[in-house]
């Protein structure tokens, strides 16, 4: 960060402005905004300046300027288009001390001004630490239209009824609860169509049944197969507002960093065969947190409802009557298939795919085969590297041509996303000339054949 964003409280501050034109005009006018007292020296003032000075307390100099302009100064503002005058400005003001800025010359200022979105009492600052104004402008416009203008007045609302809620909510993370629910909701939309009345009395009866909405409650999210990207803006929302957030092995670091930094995180992470938190205490966690009164949110990879056992953790919380939401996510088939170029279904290969569980119970054969092996399908093995080999040979064995295209995605959409293709015949002995990373996922069926031409995600 080469540059801190900070907000200046300037009333009635002096500061000076250098400079008679419209650049300077233009910076007189911000600080007239925040308040300051503006004093202008220059030479040649334009009377649209001196009509702002006069305004305020500031004096109107019009001369050269010199050092004793500085006199009394709480900030110093260049924007003249004379080089050595901007220069002999900013070393004497930064001599003194004195914050200085010199438009258009980020090297003689001590501090630079950023794009404003105004919305007071909430300010956007927007900044490219000098480097692509056009940029900044763009950014700027963006977020002008995305916030509504009546923002300030939302804003305006909260600070008016903030004691209240203080005083009516003993907990910090209630209180954050049921500002959130107010500034998402109903109330917060009364407020921006301008019926301030109607907002209050449901902001008092909200505030009146604040018990109830005390109460915890846990979403389970798909955090989808890796890329940040993928997530849902349904997951990001819940996520900022977490208080708790168990995520496991699958949800990258990038995914669970996106969560409200003072959010308590548990790492419930799973290894293959070696549960750091078993399953039952996962549940159970759950409950004790929610019951706490606390926003849990449980960040599972991929879908929670594909081999997420998401079923099994909501169960105890409904037997519990503990609120929870489910919020899907890009299952890890879907996500590895579209970034590897390989259509799970296709009109000329495959009318129908299946998931299935690669988890072999003791190397068992326990999978319907029969059914794998059917013409036209794809079939997506989940946690199938370990049963790999016997994955193959049984397909073979019941019948599917030892030619068919397998492929092995590694750690899709990611940025160590690998695809190993070869054929049931051959991947057994080629995935052993290659080390892979977990997690895997095994994509069967002709359909594979298309990565050739269709890949388009690279990561070298
Ligand atoms: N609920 C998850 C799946 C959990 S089972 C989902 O919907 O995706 C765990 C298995 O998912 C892993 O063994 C692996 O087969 C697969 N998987 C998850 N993320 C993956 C990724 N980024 N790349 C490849 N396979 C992945």
């Amino acid at each position: 960060m080469k540059y801190l964003p900070l907000f200046f409280d300037l009333r009635a501050q002096h500061c000076l402005v250098v400079g008679g034109g419209v650049v300077a005009l233009r910076k007189a006018t911000m600080l007239d905004k925040a308040g300051a007292t503006i004093s202008v020296v220059a030479p040649d003032i334009s009377d649209a300046l001196k009509d702002l000075v006069a305004k305020g307390e500031g004096q109107i100099l019009p001369q050269n300027y010199s050092v004793n302009c500085l006199e009394g100064m709480s900030l110093v503002i260049a924007a003249t288009d004379e080089l050595s005058v901007n220069e002999q400005v900013a070393a004497e003001a930064k001599a003194k001390l004195l914050p200085v800025n010199v438009v258009d010359n980020p090297d003689l200022c001590s501090f630079i001004l950023p794009s404003i979105i105004d919305r007071s009492p909430i300010m956007i600052a927007v900044s490219s630490g000098g480097g692509s104004p056009v940029l900044t402008r763009l950014l700027r416009s963006r977020i002008e239209t995305m916030i509504p203008a009546a923002y300030g007045q939302l804003a305006h609302f909260a600070s008016g009824l903030r004691q209240r809620v203080k005083e009516g909510i003993d907990s910090e993370s209630g209180r954050r609860r049921f500002w959130e629910r107010v500034i998402e909701g109903p109330i917060a939309e009364k407020v921006l169509s301008g019926s301030i009345e109607q907002a209050h009395s449901m902001f008092n009866k909200a505030l009146n049944e604040r018990e109830q909405q005390l109460q915890g409650d846990v979403a389970l999210i798909g955090a989808g197969p890796g890329d940040p990207d993928l997530l849902t803006f349904k997951a990001l929302r819940f996520l900022q507002s977490a208080d708790v957030v168990l995520y496991d092995r699958l949800v990258s670091d990038a995914i669970v960093s996106l969560a409200r930094k003072d959010a308590e995180f548990i790492n419930v992470g799973k290894a293959r065969s070696n549960h750091t938190v078993p399953q039952g205490e996962i549940n159970q966690l759950l409950v004790d947190y929610a019951k706490k009164g606390l926003r849990v949110v449980r960040l599972k990879g991929g879908d929670p409802f594909i081999f997420g056992r998401g079923g099994e953790e909501i169960e105890l919380l409904a037997e519990n009557n503990v609120a929870f939401q489910i919020v899907p996510g890009i299952t890890a088939a879907a996500g590895c298939a579209a970034y590897s170029g390989i259509p799970l279904t296709h009109r000329d290969y495959a009318q129908s795919v299946r998931f299935v569980t690669g988890h072999l119970k003791n190397n068992s054969c326990d999978l319907p085969w029969q059914e794998l092996v059917a013409p036209a399908q794809t079939v997506v093995f989940y946690m199938g590297l370990m049963g790999l080999q016997t994955i193959c040979q049984q397909l073979i064995a019941h019948g599917r041509a030892s030619s068919t295209p397998i492929a092995l995605v590694q750690k899709g959409t990611t940025p160590e996303h690998k695809v190993l293709v070869s054929d049931l015949a051959n991947m057994p002995t080629e995935v052993l000339l290659h080390s892979v990373k977990a997690p895997t996922l095994i994509i069967v069926g002709e359909v594979v054949s298309l990565h050739e031409k269709l890949q388009w995600f690279t990561t070298d």
